[in-house]
């Protein structure tokens, strides 16, 4: 469990933000259609609760599209077709866009023939990856997405100090009635957004979460991304140190294999090395969808999940306040309370918003 946020946050109607970074990304030159989707994709996240994938990222992608590392209004390129399978390259357009294609031809191609496997190579950053799983269950699709990010060495393999993993999210949905799961986590012990949040003044990352040059565990959001100012763009290229793998030896096995199949599978390329400057970064995954339906093992399916689940639900919890949680529990409680009272946003996170907003003449009130 990360400790409590601890900072002032100044709560923002979930509407209004997303009215906000919808009129930033359309101000930068997006589509009215692909501003909406950022919008409600970011905010999305914020209201699912990891403001990690939230709107704390949008001075960094407004950064990445002036520089040309991110292209508004691009549409996924079909490189392999074999109908059971798919590869997309998404030639650096917006990730909210390309993914939201990738997910949408894989969930047809699923809910008709039973399964389908999408690579997507090429992708601008697409966010909280629990999403997607999240557009397959509405469909009755199980999905399994392994993710890594070309070009963003941020994580120390298991029993080294130096960066050779990206932050390279898993996720899984499974389509139980009543009781949808989506487990979604990146490989590493904080996603690197989190290391964001706690610079900005939100909540502090765990004690152990970041690794120095000299092999000392650390908390500190500066040996990720060296000196900055308050509201200043967080450069994950500036800090000596790295974030460390999840899971000791397991966690790091798992983001391994997140890099391979992600980035060296789908030709996309994997974290590192990364040669000379740094020039923006792209999101490969590989996604599995499956129908029970089509299996013909829908009912059973449902069943004994759903009696094993609640089974593994009684395990009597070590604090009785706490009680075990279902993957994907934390996110719709957090989605219930946000949307009934707003979206908490550290003050250098909203300061940093608002100074975006304002370098594009947008009022943000
Ligand atoms: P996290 O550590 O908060 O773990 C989230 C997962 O754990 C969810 O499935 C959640 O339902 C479950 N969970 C949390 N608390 C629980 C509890 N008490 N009991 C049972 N289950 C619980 O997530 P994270 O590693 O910080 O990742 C945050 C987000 O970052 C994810 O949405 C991920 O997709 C995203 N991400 C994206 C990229 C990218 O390149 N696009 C990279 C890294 C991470």
């Amino acid at each position: 469990m990360n400790p409590p946020d601890t900072a002032p946050t100044h709560l923002v109607p979930a509407a209004e933000l997303e009215e906000l970074v919808r009129a930033i990304f359309a101000k930068a030159g997006c589509s009215d259609e692909e501003s909406a989707l950022i919008a409600r994709e970011l905010v999305g996240a914020n209201l699912a609760g990891h403001d990690s994938h939230g709107v704390v990222r949008v001075p960094l992608y407004v950064d990445w599209m002036q520089a040309g590392w991110v292209r508004p209004g691009r549409t996924a390129e079909v490189v392999t077709d074999g109908g059971a399978f798919v590869l997309l390259d998404g030639h650096r357009g917006f990730g909210q866009t390309i993914a939201a294609q990738a997910v949408a031809l894989g969930v047809e191609r699923a809910a008709a023939n039973g399964s389908c496997i999408v690579a997507l190579r090429g992708a601008g950053h697409i966010g909280r990856v629990g999403a997607y799983a999240e557009t397959a269950l509405a469909a009755g699709l199980i999905s399994i997405h392994f993710v890594n990010v070309a070009g963003s060495p941020l994580v120390a393999p298991f029993g080294a100090t130096e960066r050779r993993f990206s932050t390279a999210p898993f996720a899984v949905g499974l389509p139980l009635p009543e009781r949808p799961l989506v487990l979604d986590f990146a490989t590493s012990l904080v996603a690197e957004g989190k290391v964001q949040v706690a610079s900005y003044g939100g909540k502090p990352l765990p004690p152990d979460a970041l690794i120095t040059p000299e092999g000392r565990k650390s908390d500190d959001p500066h040996v990720l991304y060296g000196d900055y100012g308050p509201t200043d763009i967080r450069r994950s290229g500036a800090g000596a140190g790295a974030i460390r793998a999840f899971g000791e030896h397991k966690g790091s096995g798992l983001a391994l294999m997140c890099e391979l199949l992600a980035g060296a599978f789908t030709g996309g390329g994997c974290a590192g090395p990364v040669e000379g400057e740094r020039r923006g970064i792209a999101n490969g995954m590989l996604s599995i969808y499956l129908s029970p339906a089509h299996f013909g093992t829908q009912a059973e399916f449902e069943r004994i999940a759903r009696e094993y689940l609640d089974w593994v639900l009684s395990a009597s919890p070590i604090d009785a306040a706490e009680p075990v949680l279902a993957p994907g529990e934390p996110e719709a409680r957090n989605r219930a309370a946000r949307l009934a009272s707003g979206v908490p946003l550290p003050v250098n996170t909203w300061g940093a918003l608002q100074r975006t907003a304002e370098g594009l003449g947008v009022h943000s009130g």
